[in-house]
């Protein structure tokens, strides 16, 4: 009760405090195949369609070999013809170290991710007719400490404050609660393009309480393509002894196919596989035909589906609930229209999962609630969010001690009294880690700090009070105290993996010095596609009165030549004379 109280005070500052700054607050999905954007609108939470009219934005972001930046849509258009400098489910590789190196620059996950949510936040501000700087953005509820610090940053690069992460099915239930005052219990089953998360909910009277989460963040949409890609390169090995593996637009165009497929067998119980020209063999060009049943589909990615099935009851044993007294269950992500998802959930639980809600949309509408609450436009709902994996430190012989469980509700603080090992020790080092292994390795390391300056006193005297808190977003700050010396050491955690504030200053310039230069590339783009309109009138009037030619020739071939020298200020001088010669004819 006390607990509650302070969160509900704490809500309330917050507002206070938001409403004084902020402007238009957005809600984003920013999903591993499609994102979405809402924001609330008189009092309702909408969708913000794309700049191409649709209602999510395929999250892919392109080079094209002109230097020019594709994202969403046109970037998914040419993804074939362009395949190895198309980058699709960057979600994935959020919180590592990768890069995707694109001529001599390599980008982060975060840089990429950032282009695909300059884009959302574009298309947002032209739908509103207002700039938009605050954001509520979207994870799923698995995602470890280094995944939110790399989604935070991500929207730092994009230039976007980012208000507030929330966990995906968490916001997918705001969405299907805010009407809803009868107490009840969910789940939340999430299976997108590229993570798994399921969550067991309890709404009441308003307040929306996370009991239990688990999930994959290594398990979606791509993995079912992956293996009907398989079975179609098997299948061409088979019936035309052809070897795709170095042709990346063969590649490309088989994954396109694949997921073709298998969205198709949601609907249907069998599907054709066409790839006409997609290799050659010694008889010419060969021409890939295949059946594709619902039932070989399943057995391919059965596994699949049964690996779902651990965190189910994983989270259901966390919630500390039977069964049958869960509710509702709501489905989100696009993979569960996929028949066999549904009758495994359908198989565990009992009951019909719930189709009134868009799993495509849900996620992003629920964000859009939650910016509300913060803005204090929202004001009958409350939520509580837990942390997903347990917290703790490594201790001597490969041991996690765990300070904070898993499923405990957040924002949270928590101290742990931890001592030296060896005589006479004057620093520690605390490793923290993230996970539920008991041994400490197995667990994912969020980063190293050592406390220097303890009293020097044998094995096991010192006592040094270890304090973890974690914020609204899930984001860890650690903080070691030896108690005799008050030496303190205090980080909000940068994993390895993560962007150090130097490389997101230097990225949030790359970014905002690619948008000056896209303006003014747009900007000579139209100036010269006026131009070019100009040259075709102005050659149809010479052709139509032969009298004006003497006059306009010269004109329009100085037109020409600036269009050649890319320069903007002669594209324009040569352009207007041509235009006032034009008016006298
Ligand atoms: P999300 O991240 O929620 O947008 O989910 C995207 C994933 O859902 C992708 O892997 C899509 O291929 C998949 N998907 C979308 N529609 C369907 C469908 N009708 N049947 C099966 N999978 C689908």
């Amino acid at each position: 009760m006390e607990y509650t109280q302070l969160i509900v005070m704490m809500l309330w500052l917050t507002k206070k405090k938001a409403r004084k700054h902020m402007q238009t607050l957005i809600g984003i999905d920013l999903g591993t195949t499609n994102s979405c954007v809402a924001t609330m609108k008189n009092g309702t939470s909408t969708i913000i369609p794309s700049s191409t009219g649709a209602r999510t934005t395929p999250s892919i972001v392109a080079f094209a070999k002109n230097g020019e930046r594709l994202v969403g849509q046109p970037a998914k258009n040419q993804a074939v013809i362009n395949s190895e400098r198309t980058i699709v489910s960057i979600k994935r590789k959020m919180g590592s170290d990768s890069k995707i190196k694109i001529d001599d620059k390599k980008y982060s996950p975060q840089e990429i991710s950032a282009m695909i949510l300059t884009q959302l936040k574009k298309d947002a501000e032209k739908v509103l007719g207002t700039e938009v700087k605050d954001a509520v953005i979207t994870v799923p509820a698995y995602f470890t400490d280094s995944q939110r610090q790399a989604t935070k940053d991500a929207g730092r690069i994009a230039g976007l404050n980012v208000v507030r992460i929330i966990n995906e099915p968490t916001a997918a239930a705001l969405a299907y609660g805010l009407d809803r005052q009868e107490d009840q219990k969910i789940m939340v089953y999430d299976l997108g393009g590229g993570t798994f998360d399921v969550s067991i909910l309890e709404i009441s009277k308003g307040v929306i309480e996370v009991l239990a989460t688990s999930g994959n963040n290594h398990l979606g949409g791509d993995d079912f393509d992956n293996e009907v890609i398989k079975y179609i390169v098997n299948e061409l090995k088979i019936k035309h002894n052809l070897n795709i593996s170095s042709d990346p637009q063969a590649k490309q165009r088989v994954r396109e196919a694949a997921e073709a497929a298998k969205i198709e067998l949601s609907k249907y119980n069998k599907t054709e596989i066409l790839l006409p020209f997609i290799g050659t063999d010694k008889y010419g060009p060969v021409n890939f035909e295949s059946t594709l049943t619902r039932d070989k589909f399943n057995e391919i990615t059965k596994h699949l589906v049964e690996m779902t099935k651990g965190p189910v009851m994983s989270a259901i044993k966390d919630a500390g609930i039977k069964i049958s007294e869960i509710d509702k269950v709501l489905m989100v992500g696009g993979s569960t229209r996929i028949p066999a998802v549904n009758d495994l959930v359908f198989g565990i639980t009992g009951k019909q999962p719930f189709k009134g809600i868009n799993p495509d949309e849900c996620v992003a509408l629920g964000a859009a609630i939650q910016s509300g609450v913060l803005a204090g436009t929202v004001t009958d709902i409350l939520l509580l969010d837990i942390t997903p994996l347990s917290l703790g430190i490594e201790t001597v012989g490969n041991h996690f001690a765990k300070v904070i469980s898993r499923n405990t509700t957040i924002p949270i603080k928590k101290s742990q009294i931890f001592t030296t090992n060896a005589p006479y020790q004057s620093s520690v080092i605390v490793h923290v880690l993230q996970g539920e292994k008991a041994e400490a390795n197995l667990n994912k390391s969020l980063g190293k700090f050592n406390l220097r300056g303890i009293r020097r006193a044998p094995a096991g005297v010192p006592q040094i009070e270890v304090t973890f808190t974690i914020d609204v977003n899930g984001i860890v700050n650690v903080q070691a105290k030896d108690l005799d010396t008050g030496k303190r050491q205090e980080i909000t955690l940068e994993a390895s993996t993560n962007l150090s504030e130097a490389e997101i200053q230097n990225a949030i310039h790359d970014e905002m010095d690619y948008e000056e230069k896209e303006a003014i590339r747009k900007q000579l783009y139209e100036k010269k596609e006026i131009a070019m309109k100009l040259v075709e009138q102005a050659k149809a009037k010479m052709k139509e009165n032969k009298s004006s030619r003497k006059q306009l020739k010269p004109l329009v071939s100085k037109v020409e030549k600036s269009l050649r020298s890319n320069d903007e200020a002669s594209i324009i001088l040569a352009t207007q004379e041509l235009e006032e010669s034009l008016r006298k004819f």
